[in-house]
């Protein structure tokens, strides 16, 4: 392959991955699932394997040698962490499972600390069913209530309504960064301008927007920002929520258990500091560790490089997919990532998606965790293309092919 752009080689990138090597179906392999998980490179893999087979110990535990090593380790990619989104402080990095229990714990602690009868909160239309049900689920409890800022056709927010929705019953905002069923990205620094301004702290989720943008939570402003690692060429099973420190010493724990304490006796138990405070038990040491390493690997490619490299191919692919007959992309919002929702005259998007990985080519096909974007475009599903930095324009075409071969199927 010779698909070089700039300095960003990616026929040279591709060899960091050995699970792109593969073919599936006797086709050689085109990875565009990439919003549902994303592939890994051989660095973050070897990271796993050194961890498991010369230090693995518990971590913050024990004065020997392996453990002083595993907590280093574990500790250092927390260091990675913070200087990956430029946060203040490596404490205000709470180690989680992922972005649904990042944004779990927010709505268990703050939100049952701060949220009462009659108050609000915030989401948009086109959260991720993680950002929808926990807050339904602590709203009734609470007596609270769920507001929904509302999006256009192009699958924009409508800030304007945003803005009249806030009011002085708002006590949180919860938004995506960027939309994992449409791909938009929205503007999060107006959107956290217009809630502090009335004194109302902001949740991102960032799970989809953290592997194909530099993030600067500082810059940004938000309060918590969530993101899993699977999803930043990492491990499964780990993920960061990110807090400002005023608000994670206010809050009360999550888990309670080993670790998260200071002092336990019958009579009262006293509680750790940040962020101890918030990893009860024996954390996933092997996933922080492995996504340090995902963190070394994308520094090393450069996200701004990475970026502008996605853009590239989201605007080839946009413009290849708007030339089939009968195609229609949904999410075209002026400021998008690399997303290709779309759905294909009346052929079930499940079909699409079969039809597709017969070719080799794998897609996403249903709603996406997403079931109330569906709701609004009046579809029950989408087949949904998502790309990462190892793709190339020549899968674009090998998915543009794959689809001709859904049409006649069906013609
Ligand atoms: C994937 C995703 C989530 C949930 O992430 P998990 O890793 O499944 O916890 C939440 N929000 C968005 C936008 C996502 O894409």
């Amino acid at each position: 392959m010779t698909t070089t752009s700039g300095t960003f080689d990616v026929a040279r990138i591709r060899e960091d991955f050995p699970l792109l090597k593969q073919t599936v179906n006797g086709k050689p392999l085109v990875y565009l699932d990439n919003a549902a998980t994303s592939q890994k490179p051989q660095s973050m893999i070897d990271a796993l394997v050194r961890y498991y087979t010369t230090e693995n110990s518990n971590v913050h535990r024990g004065v020997h040698t392996l453990s002083q090593l595993a907590t280093d380790d574990y500790e250092a990619a927390r260091t990675k962490v913070r200087k990956f989104i430029n946060a203040a402080e490596d404490h205000e990095l709470i180690y989680v499972r992922g972005t649904t229990e990042g944004i779990n714990l927010v709505a268990q602690t703050f939100g049952r600390q701060n949220i009462g009868q009659g108050d609000e909160i915030i989401i948009s239309t086109m959260e991720h069913h993680s950002n929808i049900v926990p807050w339904q689920i602590l709203c009734e409890e609470k007596g609270a209530q769920l507001k929904v800022v509302p999006i256009n056709d192009s699958g924009e927010l409508l800030i304007d309504e945003y803005e009249k929705l806030l009011s002085p019953r708002t006590k949180l905002v919860s938004i995506v960064h960027q939309s994992n069923a449409l791909g938009t990205i929205n503007p999060m620094e107006a959107i956290i301008e217009m809630a502090h301004s009335r004194g109302v702290p902001v949740l991102v989720d960032g799970a989809q927007s953290i592997p194909h943008m530099t993030i600067d939570v500082q810059k940004m402003g938000c309060d918590f920002f969530v993101f899993s690692g699977h999803k930043l060429f990492g491990p499964t099973g780990i993920g960061i929520l990110y807090g400002k420190a005023e608000y994670l010493n206010a809050m009360p724990p999550y888990q309670a258990g080993g670790e998260m304490i200071r002092s336990v006796s019958f009579e009262k138990t006293t509680y750790n500091v940040l962020p101890h405070k918030f990893e009860a038990g024996t954390p996933n040491i092997a996933g922080a560790i492995g996504l340090g390493a995902a963190i070394d690997y994308l520094n090393d490619l450069g996200m701004e490089r990475i970026n502008t490299y996605e853009k590239e191919l989201l605007d080839y692919g946009t413009d290849c997919l708007s030339r089939i007959e009968g195609l229609k992309i949904i999410g075209t919002a002026k400021e998008k990532g690399g997303i290709l929702s779309f759905v294909l005259g009346d052929i079930h998007p499940h079909d699409i998606g079969t039809i597709l990985d017969t070719q080799g080519i794998a897609i996403r096909t249903g709603h996406h965790c997403a079931q109330p974007v569906m709701q609004r475009f009046g579809i029950p599903a989408t087949a949904r293309a998502s790309l990462a930095f190892y793709n190339t324009k020549a899968e674009i075409d090998s998915l543009v092919e794959g689809i001709d071969r859904v049409l006649e199927v069906f013609s």
